[in-house]
């Protein structure tokens, strides 16, 4: 089994919904178990600034898969809640990204582990750090990366334990 940090995240329609059905289906795969999920975050849009806030969330799962497998999976289930890829770091419905697999380095053209943007980015860290705040981005540990970073404007707006659980 290898541990994978996932980033979740959506600007469209109900993107609590959208996150707590990936969540469904990621837990759903015979070789895959959802084991902690932190709150939902409100964040400040990202990339192209004229559209709605995002809302993020991070999960630890448990996996036999390998990477692109999970991948494959995440795609899937992207695909399956109907998220229109039109626009790079444009609205979306639903976004899953493998931010770390077990510590995995890879570099193929469909996947980059870890998640090589994520040591940039509050709105993936803050709530990575509510799982894992000890583990090593680029050499340098969550809590300590984000000190350097801008979180302002990053609340959570959906706190309840196990949210993503209920219907
Ligand atoms: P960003 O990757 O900067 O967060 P994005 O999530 O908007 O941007 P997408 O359009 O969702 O980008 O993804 C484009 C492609 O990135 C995917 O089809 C996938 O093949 C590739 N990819 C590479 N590394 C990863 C990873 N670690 N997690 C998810 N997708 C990845
Ligand atoms: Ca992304
Ligand atoms: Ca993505």
């Amino acid at each position: 089994m290898t541990r994978a940090y996932l980033g979740l995240g959506g600007n469209l329609g109900d993107p609590v919904k959208a996150m707590r059905q990936a969540l469904h289906a990621l837990d759903a795969d015979d070789r895959t178990q959802v084991v902690s999920v932190t709150p939902v975050y409100r964040t400040p849009p990202w990339g192209l600034v004229e559209q709605p806030p995002f809302l993020n969330a991070c999960a630890a799962v448990e996996t036999r898969r390998t990477p692109e497998e999970l991948l494959d999976l995440c795609l899937s289930i992207e695909a399956s809640l109907h998220r229109d890829r039109a626009v790079r770091w444009g609205p979306r419905t639903v976004d899953l990204d493998i931010l770390d697999f077990g510590g995995v380095a890879l570099h193929t053209e469909r996947l980059t582990l870890p998640h090589p943007r994520m040591a940039d980015r509050a709105f993936v860290l803050v709530p990575l750090a509510d799982l894992a705040p000890g583990l090593a981005v680029e050499g340098v540990g969550i809590a300590e990366r984000l000190q350097t970073l801008d979180r302002s404007g990053i609340e959570p707006v959906v706190t309840a334990p196990d949210w993503w659980r209920s219907a």
